[in-house]
């Protein structure tokens, strides 16, 4: 098969990929979007459970690299659902011509570096052989399926699905007795629309979930006229802060204060939803003590919510606030007081194997007809580790991330050159709104790539001492706050055998500076050639 030539292969068809196309056109540069779906959208065109919806409010979950698109989109609610998301990336590949740039049904299988013509020889599913000078990793930090090996799913009789592989038709649960496994975000969006029609829900808990209510509503036309006014500046004001996102910060600490003013911050930020709850003191994800407050706070709502104190007891987690994703619902509690709902704790009574009929943990059998798996994702690595991806002499990628992801600033790793990764394991991706923090790595690369291509360089790799000295940094950082003390995705922890590593960077202000710095001095750090 003869290689087509390209400058870039951009792999996956999502926020990241379709943007990314869009700016290395605009450089005047011959790429393709090698797309496995048969759609865009990434996580917003596999995620298609009911109740998806995102946690970011949408006029912060957009992109923001044109003015006339951010103007001109009209956003319905406060958080956007699914089907709308995936209508305004459509809506953006679109506007911009991006379509015939992508490839979709299409998975890429391997890439490799050769270093006599520094070309990556990108091999797909579909059998194309593509000969690209740099490749840009767009494969999503939550796009990996995490399905655990149960014994005897091939012999289950009725249907399943996992709720980031969500079928296209609709689902009807009516009159169906329905399992739900998990308890993450994924779950405590679709439960209470499963609930809602099903005949019976069965909710299987290993670790029960901090969850703020949503309070979504349609949005109101005058706030939305005023922030149009003022998009960028709005924009601008969000990058300053750790989450690249409009959370009100307050900057007092929760030990500072007395336990009524926590209180009433705690209840402002309930009554307002969403995530920033989080942002209701500085010591928050610091200070134990701290989040002991917080905790306390949201245990003592779910106390209220629930009828039934020892039900409340069982969804009342005793972990950190935050530590693992807070999550954010719509009448999420309030649907296990409902007579067709119930709940089995399987942290001590695991799910052991599933039945022809069911599911069976180590205590007892259940018998169902449907099974939905909201049991997450590879996060971060899962899609990268996926594809055989081999750089200098032939290094693979999974050995070189035997102990743990390893990268540049999350977006080069050493040894693999020209390769780049959007939101890599290194970068504040996940810790913060995923949305502006695609566009500022889709931005850096598009600027690195113009600055090798206008020197007449023809290699940029990451220096392994730059490397070695980012990921230090990334550790130190992460092991000041909370997050290395619980089991989360953030840490590969819900994946058996994967390396504990904190892997995202905490706090987008000091990131995007050292990214600036980074470029300002001709990319320190990485070692150039011609
Ligand atoms: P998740 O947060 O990783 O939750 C997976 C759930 O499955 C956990 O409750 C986990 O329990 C459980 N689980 C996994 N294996 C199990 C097993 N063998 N037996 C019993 N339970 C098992 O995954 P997710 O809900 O899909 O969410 C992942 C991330 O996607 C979120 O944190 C968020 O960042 C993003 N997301 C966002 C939204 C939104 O914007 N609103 C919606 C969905 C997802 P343990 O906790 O004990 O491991």
């Amino acid at each position: 098969m003869v290689a087509e030539k390209l400058d870039v292969v951009v792999v996956g068809g999502g926020f990241a990929g379709v943007y990314m196309l869009h700016k290395l056109r605009g450089l005047g540069l011959e790429a393709k979007v090698l797309e496995a779906g048969s759609g865009i959208g990434g996580t917003w065109f596999w995620n298609r459970y009911p109740g998806a919806r995102c946690d970011i409010e949408s006029m912060e979950y957009s992109y923001q690299f044109s003015e006339e698109l951010q103007q001109e989109w009209e956003w319905t609610e406060r958080y956007a659902t699914q089907p709308e998301i995936l209508n305004y990336v459509n809506h953006v590949a679109d506007r911009f011509n991006l379509r015939d740039g992508v490839i979709l049904n299409t998975r890429v299988e391997s890439a490799h570096f050769d270093e006599a013509t520094s070309r990556w020889s990108v091999i797909t599913s579909t059998g194309d052989v593509f000969a690209a000078r740099y490749v840009v990793m767009a494969t999503g930090c939550l796009s990996s399926a995490n399905l655990p090996q149960f014994d005897g799913l091939d012999q289950f009789e009725g249907d399943w699905y996992h709720t980031g592989n969500w079928p296209h038709e609709a689902i009807d649960f009516s009159g169906k007795r329905v399992a739900v496994i998990g308890t993450g975000s994924s779950a405590i969006q679709s439960i209470p629309l499963i609930a809602a029609q099903a005949d019976q829900l069965t909710v299987f808990q290993r670790s029960p979930n901090f969850s703020i209510p949503a309070r979504n509503q349609p949005l109101d036309p005058e706030q939305v006229r005023e922030r149009k006014a003022n998009y960028p500046a709005f924009r601008a004001a969000n990058k300053t802060t750790a989450f690249h996102a409009n959370f009100g910060y307050n900057e007092a600490n929760a030990v500072d204060v007395t336990a009524e003013e926590r209180e009433r911050e705690y209840e402002a930020r309930w009554t307002h939803g969403g995530l920033p709850f989080m942002a209701a003191f500085a010591d928050l994800l610091f200070d134990t003590e701290a989040n002991e407050t917080a905790a306390d706070f949201i245990r003592g709502k779910i106390g209220e919510i629930i009828d039934d104190p020892e039900l409340a007891a069982l969804l009342s987690p005793t972990s950190v606030v935050g530590c693992k994703r807070l999550c954010v619902d719509t009448n999420y509690y309030a649907t296990f007081n409902r007579d067709n709902v119930s709940l089995v704790d399987v942290s001590d009574n695991p799910v052991e194997s599933i039945t022809a009929t069911g599911l069976r943990t180590e205590q007892s059998s259940y018998e169902f007809d449907v099974i939905v798996f909201a049991t997450g994702f590879d996060a971060m690595t899962g899609a990268l580790m996926k594809i055989d991806i081999q750089g200098i002499g032939g290094q693979a990628l999974q050995d070189a991330w035997a102990e743990g992801p390893k990268t540049y600033l999350g977006l080069a790793i050493s040894g693999f050159p020209n390769l780049f990764t959007v939101t890599g394991p290194g970068s504040p991706s996940v810790l913060t709104n995923m949305l502006p923090s695609i566009e500022h790595h889709v931005d850096w690369i598009a600027d690195c790539i113009a600055y090798v291509d206008q020197k007449g360089l023809t290699q940029i790799n990451a220096k392994p001492e730059a490397q070695e000295a980012w990921v230090e940094h990334v550790n130190e950082v992460g092991d000041e706050s909370l997050y290395p003390r619980c089991n989360s995705w953030y840490l590969g922890s819900n994946i058996p055998g994967k390396p504990r590593v904190f892997m995202p960077y905490l706090g987008f202000p000091p990131y995007a500076e050292k990214c600036r710095e980074v470029a300002d001095s001709g990319y320190e750090g990485f070692a150039l050639r011609s």
